[in-house]
């Protein structure tokens, strides 16, 4: 068989790369997924008992990006969801990411924005540039607070001191004097409506002259297709045999529990209404646990099933041919991965696209962002290549 691209990973990366190459250059692709389905990390699926989860963790769809959205725009109508998430610790739930009424909880009475922004002044470690983790969060929120909520998790979540790891991991976290409890920060906030799968899928139905090969391993198939491009969007590491060693990664284990609706019921009090297991999309567990959280979609997908799945989320060591979930923010890890950046660099016919490839800790639209700049170049390579035949 040959191709004229043939792309590696049918996620957010790969999906963007073949519909745009395959549209704008009327070039034909292959894309090779080992996986049984299509839409990589933000696949998601019904389970068993007909709820609408997250397979690989989490995707909660937020950008300022606006090229972005309108080109996703063209897949899928949007569902807007404010993401809310608690934290759970000492034995009970708090108001989170840290904001007034987190401090009204830690000082349990009603306090005000400038009370609130005297102790900060009072408690935050005066650091004017933060060179890590844990500098990012005590020179904002000072010890106490970045010990309640910040310590624990990341340590578990990283295997890592927060001091230990780029300022970047912690600083996702906002952190505001007034009541605004969103977790995240971009201005538009929304999930595909019909979930990302379906986006996915039809992603793929606009893409001309594209097939698709699932189950099926790059490293098994490469002796059968020849291309005149590659794009590869898996671990970097694996693709060059680990050469230059294995990089780190972080992996999870995620531990799904359903509860029907009679179970539900006696979760009321909890959950603050029936029909739901907790009393927030998300509950982060910084310490007395063993998982980092607990997901329960049904608060954002608009399902209305009378059951509940919450899906619990444990941090594991990644180990070779495992799931490479998060590339590791910090310095040491970063000179590994540039090992192999300059092999790739050696190997200009070859793309290399998308979080694991370029080992970033990559939101899905900075991802989408990257692949349709990185469609551009490769379409401009290849006219450029195209107009060099000619003459
Ligand atoms: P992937 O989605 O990983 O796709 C790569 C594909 O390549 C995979 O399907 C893989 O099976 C395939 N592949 C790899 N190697 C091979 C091979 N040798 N042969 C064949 N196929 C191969 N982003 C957000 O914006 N919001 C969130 O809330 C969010 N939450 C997340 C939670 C978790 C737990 C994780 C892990 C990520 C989260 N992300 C989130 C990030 C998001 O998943 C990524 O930005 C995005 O999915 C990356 O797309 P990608 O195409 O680069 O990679
Ligand atoms: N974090 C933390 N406590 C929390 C939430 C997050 O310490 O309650 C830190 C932790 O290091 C985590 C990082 O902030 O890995 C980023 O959190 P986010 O929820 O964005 O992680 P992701 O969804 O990417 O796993």
């Amino acid at each position: 068989m040959h191709v004229d691209f043939l792309i590696v990973g049918a996620g957010f990366s790969g999906l963007v790369l073949a519909e745009r190459l395959s549209n704008e250059l009327g070039a034909s692709c292959l894309l090779v997924e080992r996986r049984a389905h299509i839409g990589g990390n933000a696949y998601d699926e019904y389970d068993d008992n007909g709820v609408l989860i997250h397979k690989y963790g989490p995707h909660y769809f937020r950008t300022d990006k606006q090229p972005v959205l309108d080109y996703l725009g063209r897949f899928t109508a949007w569902r807007p969801v404010d993401y809310r998430v608690l934290s759970w610790t000492r034995d009970r739930y708090w108001r989170f990411p840290v904001n007034l009424n987190t401090y009204e909880q830690l000082i349990g009475k009603p306090s005000s924005e400038v009370e609130f922004k005297a102790y900060l002044e009072k408690v935050r470690v005066p650091i004017t540039a933060p060179a890590n983790s844990e500098e990012v969060i005590v020179s904002q929120i000072g010890w106490q607070l970045y010990e309640l909520f910040f310590k624990g998790y990341t340590q578990k979540q990283w295997r890592k001191s927060p001091a230990d790891l780029d300022a970047s991991v912690c600083a996702r976290i906002p952190l505001r004097t007034n009541r605004d409890d969103r977790y995240l920060r971009e201005s538009f906030q929304a999930l595909p409506a019909a979930g990302y799968t379906r986006m996915s899928e039809r992603m793929l139905a606009a893409c001309s002259r594209t097939k698709v090969l699932l189950n099926a391993d790059y490293r098994e198939v490469r002796q059968q297709v020849t291309c005149r491009k590659l794009i590869y969007t898996g671990a970097i590491d694996e693709f060059y045999d680990f050469c230059a060693g294995v990089l780190p990664y972080r992996s999870l284990r995620f531990e799904a529990e359903h509860f029907t609706a009679v179970q539900l019921a006696d979760r009321r009090v909890v959950a603050g209404r029936t029909g739901v297991w907790q009393p927030a999309l998300q509950v982060n567990y910084p310490n007395e646990r063993d998982y980092t959280r607990i997901v329960e979609t049904k608060h954002i997908t608009g399902q209305t099933c009378d059951g509940s799945t919450i899906v619990r989320e444990y941090p594991l060591d990644y180990q070779r041919g495992g799931e490479a979930y998060y590339p590791i923010p910090t310095a040491e890890a970063q000179r590994q991965y540039e090992t192999y950046a300059a092999i790739a660099a050696g190997h200009p016919e070859i793309y290399f696209a998308g979080r694991l490839a370029t080992y970033r800790y990559y939101n899905m639209d900075q991802v989408v962002d990257a692949a349709l700049a990185l469609a551009e170049r490769i379409k401009a390579d290849w006219l450029a290549a195209a107009q060099r035949r000619v003459a």
